[in-house]
């Protein structure tokens, strides 16, 4: 048996990241990988403008002691400019998002004001001097590095890019995913149920979990427990994709042939690793592709995906944060011994109250209850030193995360 640590770190060595990039639209790039450093070509904000809808004066005009009347010389919305300057005794009526006109150096919020025709009261302390003005180039100044090539695009990176007038951006290309589920229990939806046969739910749970990615999936269905069919069908994945990502068949039952077969065809490791769950996994590879041989049992696979795949589909498609987990400490509000030492996942409910972060675990455990992860939030962390946990305790939890 291998550690956890140890397999993981094989699994990373063994990757190397994709070298070819390709231009896409900024509006279908969520979850794709940047190729090239983003630079500003201009100041975000453009303009200094008000953040308030207001009146924009000269600060030297209000009084510290009484009110001030000062003349309205005109109104500013957004998407327009103004091109007198503001003079000592005049105000202009601007809206939030308009340019500062020149003169004016202060906003004073038009709920402080009262007005009365073409005048403006302005009552005594009424801004400080440069409130409420966005000033240019506070978000970004023209020349900054803004994205890093190897950023993996989310929401706010679209949003960035557009706001620097990108309508294309050059990313790393798509990865393709082959999914195959192996087991000659194995029945596909739409099939009639038979004594001896269970759906097939892994390819589901893959493709879900592969979405998040926005790798290119290539759902390749079921294969029967038979060597010649596993062979046929790995060695048109393999020719097909970049990475293969099976799931079953790597016991060490009599009909677990997947090892067997990714070794005749091209290069796998085996391993037994301490983990609960997800213990057994190959990794390997069939010519230039990538090979995964999750175990069977759902959870698993979810579990092993979360733990193994995920990092390493993310360093080759190029990403530069590849391994990243975010890891705190709550106290334990269940309790749990065992007997064996070894890394452990259970599925848990973690919320937040009086007592701080609490978790809870989501019942029945065994790896082939995938019930325990519905109403699951979290992965709850118990070290392998850790032979039992009581309530009060303090644990590491790992929020589930898909994306
Ligand atoms: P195996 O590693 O092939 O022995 O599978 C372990 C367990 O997981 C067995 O109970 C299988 O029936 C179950 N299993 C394997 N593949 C799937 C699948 N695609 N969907 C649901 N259960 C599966
Ligand atoms: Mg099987």
């Amino acid at each position: 048996m291998i550690s956890f640590e140890d397999a993981k770190q094989k699994i990373l060595e063994g990757i190397v990241p994709i070298k070819e990039t390709e231009e896409i639209k900024v509006i279908s790039s969520l979850n794709h990988i940047l190729a090239s450093d983003i630079i500003a070509s201009f100041d975000i904000p453009p303009h200094n403008n008000s953040a308030m809808d207001g009146y924009a004066l000269r600060y030297e005009d209000i009084s510290q002691t009484e009110e001030v009347r000062l003349k309205v010389i005109g109104e500013l919305p957004a998407g327009k400019s103004f091109d007198r300057k503001i003079k000592t005794g005049e105000a202009l009526r601007i809206m939030t998002g308009a340019p500062m006109p020149k003169g004016a150096d202060t906003v004073v919020i038009q709920e402080v004001t009262l007005s009365d025709g073409d005048w403006v009261s302005i009552p005594p302390l009424a801004a400080k001097f440069g409130a409420n003005v966005r000033l240019q180039g506070e978000d970004i100044k023209k020349g900054e590095l803004i994205l890093q090539r190897g950023t993996r695009i989310r929401p706010q990176e679209m949003g960035m890019l557009a706001s620097m007038g990108y309508g294309m951006v050059n990313v790393y290309r798509q990865l393709k995913v082959a999914i195959i589920s192996t087991g000659d229990e194995l029945i596909s939806i739409g099939e009639k149920r038979a004594p001896g046969k269970i759906y097939d739910s892994n390819r589901y749970c893959l493709t879900g979990l592969l979405t998040s990615l926005g790798v290119e999936i290539i759902d390749l269905g079921i294969v029967k427990d038979a060597r010649d069919l596993i062979e046929a069908k790995f060695k048109e994945a393999s020719e097909r994709t970049d990475v293969v990502i099976t799931s079953g068949g790597v016991s060490v039952g009599k009909y677990d042939l997947v090892r067997e077969v990714v070794d005749s065809l091209g290069k796998v490791e085996f391993w037994q690793v301490k983990i609960k769950p997800g213990k057994p996994l190959s990794f390997g590879k069939i010519g230039n592709c990538y090979f995964f041989g999750l175990p069977g049992n759902p959870v698993s696979v979810i579990v092993s995906f979360i733990k193994f795949v995920r990092c390493g589909l993310l360093k080759m498609a190029g990403c530069k944060e590849y391994d990243k987990s975010t890891l705190f400490k709550a106290r334990a509000n269940f309790q749990m011994s065992r007997k064996q030492m070894r890394l452990e996942w259970l599925r848990g409910i973690l919320s937040y109250g009086e007592d701080g972060w609490v978790v809870t675990t989501t019942g029945p455990q065994g790896s082939g209850i995938l019930r325990s992860m519905i109403s699951a939030n979290c992965l709850i962390q118990i070290l392998p030193e850790q032979m039992e946990v009581v309530k009060g305790d303090e644990v590491w939890v790992e929020p589930l995360e898909w994306g």
